[in-house]
């Protein structure tokens, strides 16, 4: 039998505990699921934005993965300073698979990021999911004028919970808090700005196009703007990339001529009017070339953004164009990704924020260390959407699987590795608990007259993974 235990409960993780039990070159492993939070799915929860309900059900999948018989989860379980060690993990299991996600946001490395009124998406993000690690004060939205840092999808997503009405998400699992916040929100414009041009964009279409839908949300583009860009102007740069591109500028990718093809729509239509819901209540401004200097501050808060103006330096890249725009802002979110963070015991690269792996397997000092591996964002960097972790952890399961006969035996006589996890001083939530938390927010939803709500604090989710028990919102 091997025992392997898979750390994180994200996407990459399931997708790994699946590919484990679904072959049939090893045909006994036995597969714990470890999550340092009592809830699991990771991203899928904590990250999907609570109105994109279609990836959200992905959860349902996820869940017949952790319900296979050869599979358990084991939430509450800290691996790393705080909890258990790789090492001590080695001892107890024949293999360890770090699915551990990039779990930090990517520095911006400007004056004023620190201002208060500054933050990250993720923690923006963290707060309306619930995460039971966001900050306790949470949001205020009073500013009327937010800026958006970043062109991908986290920006597009804040962007647009920003720019929805309450009584839209009110149907979602968003925390009763945040609602009662996004309720009373005061924010009227959203400048969402990217440091490069719309066909160097990284969000994607579909994520693109929801803004054009938005109830009683009008959306701005500067056709000035986007025309800086060649693959806007000349739209035959998309149809004839490989004749009309000099051979160092990387050929445009179909997402990236269908986010063009939008931004042309907008800008034809000239986005000024009313929707056919009623008058605009907020408006999205999106904006490109525009580089980031410095965060303003005004008693002692932030008031908005100076930004460089660029162009295109012919090579995918901006040059600074020498003069500068201000844009007012009372909250300033910075979406320029997310960064892996380093695990104590586990080798690091802080260039890439990854674990150094050779086809998934962990490299210390350039060399396969057998029995430890890496999968998803940890491993390449937090890019792909969520389908990307299914080969990834496949090509992680490859190698972990070519080394089974270097594995099988290397943990010490151990006990069963709950009953050790509990000897060490954590208390794992299991599968059972978490069931229990999900009554207690179908519990908690129906008490607020609302679907399941989230419970965004770890006092909470404990008592309800405990007992089952009446929680707080
Ligand atoms: P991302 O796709 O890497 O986008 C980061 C953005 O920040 C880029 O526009 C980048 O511009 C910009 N940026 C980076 N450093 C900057 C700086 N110093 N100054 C100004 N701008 C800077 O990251 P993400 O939006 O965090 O998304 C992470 C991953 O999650 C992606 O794979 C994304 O598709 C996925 N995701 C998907 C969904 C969805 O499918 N709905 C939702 C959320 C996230 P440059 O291109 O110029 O570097």
């Amino acid at each position: 039998m091997l025992r392997v235990a898979v750390i994180g409960s994200g996407p990459s993780g399931v997708y790994t505990a699946q590919a484990l039990v679904a072959q049939d070159r090893v045909p006994d492993v036995r597969v714990h699921v470890l999550d340092r939070l009592p809830c699991p799915y990771g991203l899928v929860r904590y990250g999907v934005a609570p109105d994109h309900e279609k990836i959200k059900s992905l959860q349902n999948s996820l869940r017949t993965v952790l319900e296979h018989e050869r599979i358990a989860f084991l939430g509450n379980v800290e691996v790393g300073s705080d909890g258990i060690s790789p090492e001590r993990l080695g001892e107890l299991y024949d293999a360890v698979v770090y699915c551990v996600g990039a779990a930090t946001d990517r520095p911006l490395g400007i004056p004023g990021e620190e201002l208060p009124g500054s933050f990250s998406a993720t923690e923006f993000v963290s707060w309306y999911s619930a995460h039971p690690d966001a900050a306790a004060g949470g949001f205020a939205l009073r500013a009327r004028s937010v800026v958006v840092i970043g062109a991908g999808n986290v920006a597009v997503d804040v962007t647009r919970i920003l720019a929805r009405s309450a009584q839209e998400l009110r149907p979602t699992d968003v925390p009763h808090g945040a609602l009662g916040t996004l309720n009373g929100s005061r924010v009227r414009e959203i400048h969402m700005a990217g440091r490069r041009g719309p066909s160097q964009a990284r969000f994607t279409t579909k994520e693109l196009r929801e803004l054009g839908g938005l109830p009683r949300v009008r959306v701005v583009v500067k056709e000035a703007e986007l025309s800086l860009d060649p693959a806007y102007a000349d739209p035959s740069a998309h149809l004839r990339p490989a004749l009309s591109s000099p051979p160092n500028v990387p050929p445009p990718t179909a997402a990236a001529r269908r986010n063009v093809e939008v931004l042309r729509g907008w800008a034809a239509a000239g986005r000024e009017g009313a929707g056919p819901d009623g008058p605009p209540v907020r408006t999205v401004r999106l904006r490109f070339f525009l580089r980031p200097v410095e965060l303003l501050e005004r008693d002692g808060r932030v008031a908005g953004v100076r930004f460089a103006r660029t162009v295109p330096d012919g090579s995918g890249g901006v040059r600074d164009a020498g003069t500068y725009e201000d844009i007012g802002a009372g909250l300033v979110l910075r979406a320029v990704g997310y960064r892996g963070i380093p695990l104590p015991g586990l080798p690091f690269d802080p260039v890439r924020g990854t674990v150094p792996h050779l086809a998934g397997r962990v490299l210390r000092n350039g060399v396969p260390s057998p029995g430890e591996y890496v999968a998803g964002w940890i491993k390449r960097g937090p890019t792909g959407v969520i389908g990307s972790n299914r080969s990834c952890a496949k090509e992680t399961v490859t190698s972990l699987l070519d080394d089974a006969p270097l594995l099988a035996g290397r943990r010490s006589a151990s006990p069963d590795p709950v009953a050790a996890l509990r000897a060490y001083g954590l208390r794992p939530v299991e599968w059972d608990g978490w069931l229990s938390i999900e009554r207690a927010e179908a519990a908690l939803g129906r008490s607020l007259g609302r679907e399941r709500v989230k419970i965004p604090d770890w006092a909470g989710l404990l008592s309800a993974a405990r007992s089952g028990g009446p929680v707080g919102a």
